[in-house]
């Protein structure tokens, strides 16, 4: 089948060779954007408008099925740039994983193609950008208040807001780039991740609107295996009071400051006055997290805006692809977190949107199961370049043309490592389809299994495992699940600095990092 698949993209690939014009592709890509944070895939709790980004959809496509490999920043970046699982290109976590720019990416193969390439944010990744004529890139997470930047040519320092500087420098490589090439650019924002600081001029978008609270606020983590309650990512007992912006950030400037402390002292102070406790601490912080969560992506559509713009201006939208992407989900209260990691919905689905003038009508929507392993495929078939074998993932480029292969992926994979720090959440991995998952919690001592079904529980609070009714359908997930992992040729046993256990040097391999699986205490 694979073969088969195989054949067929090299064949696809050389009949639609030599394009007349080769697009370019802008990537706007955020980080820990919840897809229940876009108007566009009309979340219950209408949480916000987005309306540039909404765009994307209008005029391209929706995809509601299109989940990550492993669910959280580095790793998921990773897996973009090499169209392989964090098991084969080597960067598992945050901690202590460092990406290998020797590694085959697509932004390398686009350069071979003739095209210009560039970077321009978040890059997190610890090592320098490789494959790009022109990168500039935040130092690790980045900061959001006048963030100094890293170049080919040595750091620099910058003044106003992440997001609004990450597209002005957009813009202006697009405006200097070399115009007898097509280009491929990665404009990759830093917001909305924690600590979720708005922009000044945005800090009253709201009018203090009351949000909805998701059913979920108050799970009790009952009825699904142990290793799911031992998270440390709640609004109740995880959340700090720099997220809550009871703490001025450092970065502010005295005028910044000022207008910060304009909007927040009262607020606080009202905070400090009533002294909520119990669910109502837990109420005001959801209140305050949606409130600056919600600024961060309003600054993020309004410069989605000024991309789209920019390309109808130039005359470049016809034939410019428009990718909007997040390195995964959120959770926006749901179980009563914030962060990500889970093989559960909210996280381990991401938002993507595509426009591609010509070849996506306009309006459609895909239910298809696709992943972000697809997108170095995708990125090289738009540029009617074939998929190396060696890459897992598979071109969407069919999708976009709203045709679906009968051999389309029906059940997708999913692996998370990061444990203890930052937040608790034991490794597992495991297969989602369109209607089950199967999920193998392991490396907190024990190893657990839960089975959720959509159908009968959309919100995945209980597990069916084990139970009468699933003896069937347990032993086909089963079955796949081993299929799978051969398939993508994951380890019986983990890379040992797969953890990224503290105490494991940086690329280095460790023989003790990954060995001891103790719970830490008091993890923040
Ligand atoms: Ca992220």
């Amino acid at each position: 089948m694979r073969i088969l698949a195989l054949l067929l993209c090299v064949v696809g690939g050389l009949l639609s060779a030599a394009p007349a014009q080769q697009p370019n592709i802008v990537f706007i890509f955020s980080d820990d954007h919840a897809y229940q944070a876009i108007s566009a895939y009309g979340d219950a709790r209408k949480l916000n408008q987005t309306p540039n980004i909404d765009r994307i959809a209008k005029e391209g496509m929706r995809f509601d099925r299109a989940l990550v490999t492993n669910s959280i920043c580095g790793p998921s970046r990773a897996v973009i740039l090499t169209g392989k699982y964090s098991h084969l290109n080597g960067f598992y976590n945050n901690t202590n994983s460092v990406f290998n720019g020797e590694q085959l990416t697509f932004p390398k193969l686009l350069q071979k193609a003739g095209y210009q390439t560039a970077i321009i944010g978040k890059w997190h990744l610890g090592s320098n950008p490789t494959g790009f004529n022109f990168w500039q890139v935040l130092p690790g997470q980045g900061v959001y208040y006048n963030p100094p930047m890293l170049t080919a040519e040595g750091p620099v320092k910058t003044t106003g807001y992440v997001t609004e500087i990450i597209t002005d420098l957009s813009l202006e490589w697009m405006r200097k780039r070399d115009k007898t090439k097509p280009f491929m650019l990665m404009c990759q924002h830093k917001a909305p991740h924690r600590e979720w600081e708005p922009n000044i001029k945005d800090l009253n978008f709201d009018k203090d609107r009351v949000y909805p609270e998701p059913p979920t606020l108050f799970d009790d983590f009952a009825n699904r295996a142990k290793a799911v309650g031992e998270n440390d990512m709640t609004l109740e007992k995880t959340i700090t009071p720099k997220d809550m912006k009871l703490i001025r950030p450092p970065q502010l400037d005295a005028e910044q400051a000022g207008v910060w402390d304009a909007y927040y002292e009262p607020r606080n102070a009202a905070y400090r006055q009533a002294n909520p406790q119990g669910k109502d601490l837990v109420r005001w912080r959801y209140q305050r997290y949606m409130h600056d969560y919600l600024a961060t992506v309003k600054s993020v559509d309004d410069n989605v805006g000024r991309v789209l713009k920019y390309l109808e201006d130039e005359g470049l939208a016809d034939n410019t692809i428009v990718i909007y992407s997040a390195d995964q989900g959120f959770y926006l209260g749901e179980h009563g977190w914030f962060d990500k990691r889970w093989i559960f919905e909210e996280s381990v689905r991401t938002p993507l949107l595509v426009r591609w003038p010509g070849v996506t009508k306009p309006g459609s929507i895909n239910k298809s199961l696709v992943s972000n392993v697809d997108y170095a495929a995708t990125f090289l078939a738009m540029a009617g370049q074939p998929t190396p074998p060696e890459m897992q993932g598979r071109s969407i480029t069919p999708l976009l043309a709203g045709q679906i292969p009968a051999d389309w992926r029906k059940e997708f994979y999913y692996h998370y490592y990061e444990y203890p720090q930052p937040h608790h959440v034991a490794p597992h991995y495991g297969i989602i389809t369109d209607r089950y998952k199967l999920v193998r919690y392991y490396g907190n001592g024990e190893v657990t299994t839960d089975l959720f079904d959509s159908e009968k529980d959309p919100l995945e609070l209980r597990s069916f495992f084990g139970e009468k009714d699933y003896v069937t359908v347990q032993a086909d997930l089963e079955a796949r699940l081993k299929r799978l992992r051969s398939e993508l040729q994951v380890p019986e046993k983990d890379d040992p600095m797969a953890t990224g256990e503290r105490g494991g040097k940086p690329g280095a391999k460790g023989k003790k990092a990954g060995a001891a699986k103790k719970p830490a205490e008091g993890t923040k």
